[in-house]
């Protein structure tokens, strides 16, 4: 309950809940999407020696990382913000490109955060239904008129629209703005990274908490035309100039600097999630064309949040969302080979009814 004087302005806010972070260290982690893998050993080496000049304000502009991360992107620095997580770059993006006449538009079943985004910005919405199969349809979008949020590959069916859909929408809506949230592009989506200089109406979102094992760091970009990114530093500079710290502006450069150890770590993630594909299907389990480091699942043995609740007495967490027309099914996050040998033998258990 809120205290009496909290602002009659969020009294309809109900806020984003994340996914359980266990106290309890044995607990198998798949429900929130982290990568099982630490961050490379020289992101360690580089935070330490940070440390001593935390006396110091980090650099609003993060300039050195922003550098390094245009010469890895083919883009200009100019094109690139650093913000705390990709959460603070989509949340800038709501604050700065939609308004009254412009509403939100994103899928029904997409990251939940977008209608909290908009809610907490009095901003309108309009949630466009994904087809039957879980597919966002670009013609639904036709007329609409708004400021689009899409995650590409979406959240949380894992299924990607490819870089010639993207570029048909970017075409179709040339007044609007089009977000494209790749929290999970690296684990086999096509990235419009190389659009942005093509179309100005194009904002890329990205992470370092996946495919970079930085979730705890809280480290995200947004990519995009040059005037758009002055927008996102006119939020940025009105809420938290030093919206990432020094410790995250030194490790992210460290991260790129050994980005080899990461790749490594995406291949041996996706070989992880083909192999758990194949196993659960061959225990009955349906699923979608996941992309992401994650799989999305239903099986007719087990309705609604019942496959959370057995596998979480097993000792593995996943994630469940009490929302419609997804209630039959879960979000399995990719962990380590062991992880998911342990996932599967207990789903196995499950279904033996041991
Ligand atoms: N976009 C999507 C689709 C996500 O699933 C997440 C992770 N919860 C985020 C953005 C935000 O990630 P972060 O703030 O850690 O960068």
């Amino acid at each position: 309950m809120s205290s009496r004087f909290f602002s009659a302005r969020y009294a309809d806010l109900t806020a984003y809940t994340p996914g359980e972070q266990p106290r309890q260290r044995k607990l198998i982690k798949l429900n929130t999407n982290e990568n099982p893998f630490p961050p490379s050993p020289l992101v360690e080496a580089r935070v330490r020696e940070t440390v001593p000049r935390l006396n110091l304000y980090s650099d609003p502009e993060s300039t050195a990382l922003r550098e390094i991360l245009a010469e890895r992107l083919g883009v200009r620095p100019e094109n690139l913000i650093m913000t705390n997580g990709s959460d603070e770059a989509l949340n800038f993006a709501f604050m700065a490109f939609c308004d009254e006449s412009r509403p939100a538009l994103f899928p029904d079943i997409t990251y939940g955060f977008y209608p909290v985004f908009a809610r907490i910005n009095s901003l309108p919405f309009r949630e466009i239904p994904l087809r039957e199969d879980w597919r966002i349809a670009p013609e639904d979008y036709d007329g609409c008129g708004g400021t689009i949020f899409l995650a590409n590959p979406n959240a949380p069916t894992g299924m990607a629209l490819t870089l010639g859909q993207v570029e048909r929408m970017l075409r179709s809506h040339p007044d609007s703005v089009l977000v494209v949230d790749e929290a999970y592009v690296d684990f086999g989506g096509e990235s419009a990274l190389g659009l942005i200089g093509r179309y100005d109406n194009l904002l890329v979102v990205r992470t370092f908490s996946k495919s970079r094992s930085l979730a705890g760091l809280r480290l995200g970009f947004a990519a995009g035309n040059e005037a758009l990114i002055r927008d996102l530093k006119t939020m940025q500079y009105s809420t938290n100039p030093y919206n990432v710290d020094s410790l995250a502006q030194a490790a992210g450069i460290a991260c790129l600097e050994q980005d080899e150890y990461n790749m490594e770590n995406i291949r041996t993630v996706c070989e992880n999630r083909e192999w758990t594909r194949e196993q659960l299907a061959g225990l009955g389990f349906s699923m979608t064309e996941s992309r992401a480091n994650f799989l999305f699942v239903s099986h007719p043995a087990f309705p609604g949040s019942t496959l959370r609740d057995r596998l979480r007495e097993k000792g593995i967490l996943i994630r469940w969302f009490d929302q419609e027309r997804i209630r039959d099914w879960s979000r399995i996050s990719i962990g380590t080979r062991e992880q998911m040998e342990a996932l599967v033998r207990a789903a196995e258990e499950l279904l033996s009814g041991r």
